[in-house]
């Protein structure tokens, strides 16, 4: 579930979120439970009656969230029953105990997503004047004033959302070619993995490497190579269906993780691939540089890592490299469009071999 309250901010960092609620939940206790067992002696009884499962549901959900982690129970008890003992307060003790709202309506902000919060707090606000005050002028002004402090949390929770998902972006694109990083990557690896784990979905990896990258810098030099290295990956993107996803690995390496794509779908792409960087006709290209890929493939294997594909792909471009360059090459054999296992393909034989 995501979350977009004030802590966005930690939606990498779900221990730091939970120790917050944790936090409010152990704030409400420690006041709730003295003034509960305060009235339960010597005040109202009412109020005891009202305060003690307050702090009893509180203590569920201070439990629950020590044993499950953030769960949407836990946070709706935190935030709801606070805010609706306040308004209690409210009625029995008058405008004094207005002010406990003001705390609860900022705490529900730190709870709920930004949206409910608002809900909550506008509600309980209403009720609150609604069912407790007289003057005119001081509802204006307490209305006012809670509605302030609402549209600020709002506001500020908002802009802190749209900054941490800028943030988590520059955390996981490669900042030359602007494709995913190593980060990215293995974050799609994992959902890959447990994907074919629980339902044997097939995912393969295509590893791409430029051929003779060195050349194109040592003759156009480090910046032109940097252009270079975009231009492919660009080249490279427009290739992809919407369920394949490019990431750079290395100095000069890409991987395409292709999802529910078989070896041999997967051939088909890597081809695409191969063939339209080889196509390229871009203003680097001379008599001393050409700009060719070497593709090695490789598809997810029961009981295997995901490290372990990227290994059997490697080698396949290691193949590929030993070939000549420019060939795209498998780890395993698959069933080729005239029947025959294949275990490499190329279907330009007039491509340029480096
Ligand atoms: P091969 O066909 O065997 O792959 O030869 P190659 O020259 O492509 O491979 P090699 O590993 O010898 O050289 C890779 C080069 O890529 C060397 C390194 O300077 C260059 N490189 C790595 N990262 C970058 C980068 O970010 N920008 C530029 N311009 N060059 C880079
Ligand atoms: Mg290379
Ligand atoms: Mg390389």
């Amino acid at each position: 579930m995501r979350q977009n309250n004030i802590f966005t901010a930690q939606s990498r960092d779900r221990e730091f979120y939970i120790r917050v609620m944790i936090a409010v939940a152990a704030c409400g206790i420690s006041f709730g439970l003295p003034f509960a067992l305060y009235h339960l002696f010597w005040g109202s009884l009412t109020i005891s009656a009202i305060l003690l499962p307050v702090v009893v549901l509180q203590v569920f959900a201070l439990i629950s969230l020590l044993r499950r982690g953030f769960n949407a129970f836990a946070a709706w008890t935190i935030g709801v029953v606070q805010i609706s003992a306040n308004i209690f307060f409210v009625m029995e003790v008058g405008m004094m105990a207005s002010y406990w709202l003001y705390a609860s309506g900022v705490a529900n902000f730190y709870i709920l997503d930004r949206r409910p919060a608002l809900l909550v707090n506008t509600l309980a606000c209403l009720l609150a004047v609604t069912l407790a005050f007289d003057d005119p002028t001081y509802i204006v002004r307490y209305c006012a004033a809670f509605a302030m402090i609402n549209i600020f949390l709002y506001t500020f929770s908002a802009q802190l959302e749209k900054k941490n998902d800028e943030l988590d972006r520059m955390l996981t694109i490669d900042p030359l070619t602007r494709v995913g990083n190593r980060t990215a990557m293995d974050e799609t690896l994992l959902r890959v993995k447990n994907h074919f784990d629980r339902y044997a979905t097939p995912a393969t990896v295509i590893m791409i490497d430029l051929d003779h990258f060195k050349v194109i810098n040592d003759t156009l030099g480090h910046f032109e190579g940097d252009k270079v290295l975009c231009r492919v990956a660009d080249l490279v993107q427009t290739r992809l269906r919407p369920t394949d996803s490019l990431y750079r690995y290395g100095g000069e390496e890409f991987i395409v993780v292709a999802e529910n794509t078989t070896l041999s779908q997967a051939s088909y792409l890597a081809e695409g691939i191969r063939q339209r960087v080889a196509d390229y006709e871009g203003e680097h290209k001379n008599a001393e540089s050409t700009l060719t890929v070497s593709i090695g493939v490789a598809q997810l294997r029961a009981e295997e890592s995901t490290n372990n594909m990227i290994n059997r792909a490697d080698q396949a471009l290691y193949k590929a490299k030993s070939m000549g360059r420019n060939w795209v090459c498998f780890d395993g054999e698959f069933e080729s469009e005239n029947g025959e296992l294949d275990a490499t393909r190329t279907e330009d034989t007039e491509r340029a071999t480096g």
